[in-house]
């Protein structure tokens, strides 16, 4: 405490506008020369802000409500401990503020924490359905384009029994992946290529899959190539600009 005469709860105490006598001027005349603890105290109060905001259009979830409530009762054991430890005798009522300031600041922090955690998931959801909505957009397109082609790729001697669809429009440089092979071993991705019936395979896709799930994806290929088949690959992590790993999956262009 060398330098910082000050109890941890009396910045919510203070922020509170419930520490009184002595204490709230040791307290001022303190933090009127420490801008150390000028800024604790400013953040105090940031987090009583906070809480006025964050707590009247928020229901405190059931886990909020449990925790607050072993938190109380964690208080509540600890309190004649801290109470005999102190630096003098404090009045119960001291220690009951505190701990309920102390509450005030851990209700404050985890209904930011859980808000901030609504906030990002909100984000994610409202992503992955613009992501998808862009999609249908596209396989909308795709499927109406002139030159639609499905192609069957098949598992390759030796490798796993797996399937895939490629459906695309040469035309429009469009192309719709549906397929069920496994995950990849780690630190590697499968990749689709395209294979023109002139020239070099073309790079279409890489892509890793989550157990169980068929792999779904759209992507551009450069229009108006005449394809002979496709190819899956496994290849290092994040692809390659040239196949040079084991083939997975192939199938010609009929
Ligand atoms: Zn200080």
């Amino acid at each position: 405490m060398t330098g910082h005469p000050i109890r941890e709860e009396d910045f919510e105490l203070r922020a509170l506008g419930a520490l009184e006598g002595l204490e709230r001027e040791e307290l001022e005349s303190h933090v009127s020369e420490c801008p150390a603890c000028a800024q604790r105290l400013a953040e105090a109060r940031g987090r009583l802000t906070l809480l006025a905001l964050v707590a009247p259009p928020t229901e405190p979830s059931a886990e909020i409500l449990h925790r607050l409530r072993q938190r109380i009762r964690e208080e509540a054991a600890a309190v004649p401990l801290s109470a005999q430890s102190s630096r003098w005798a404090i009045p119960w009522t001291a220690v009951a503020m505190a701990a309920a300031c102390m509450l005030l600041a851990v209700l404050a922090v985890s209904m930011w924490a859980q808000n901030r955690r609504l906030d990002r998931q909100l984000g994610v959801l409202r992503s992955q359905q613009q992501a998808q909505e862009r999609q249908n957009r596209e396989m909308a397109k795709l499927a109406a384009a002139p030159d639609l082609m499905i192609v069957s790729l098949a598992s390759s001697p030796g490798t796993p029994k797996a399937e895939a669809r490629v459906v695309c429009s040469m035309q429009m440089g469009m192309l719709y992946y549906d397929g069920d092979l496994q995950p990849t071993p780690p630190k590697q991705s499968y990749q689709l290529w395209l294979i023109p019936m002139q020239g070099e395979p073309i790079n279409a896709g890489v892509f890793n899959p989550v157990a169980g799930e068929n792999s779904r994806w759209m992507s551009k290929i450069p229009a108006g190539v005449a394809p002979k088949s496709f190819a899956v690959t496994l290849e290092p992590a994040g692809g390659v600009p040239h196949p040079t790993g084991p083939q997975v999956l192939a199938g010609p262009v009929s």
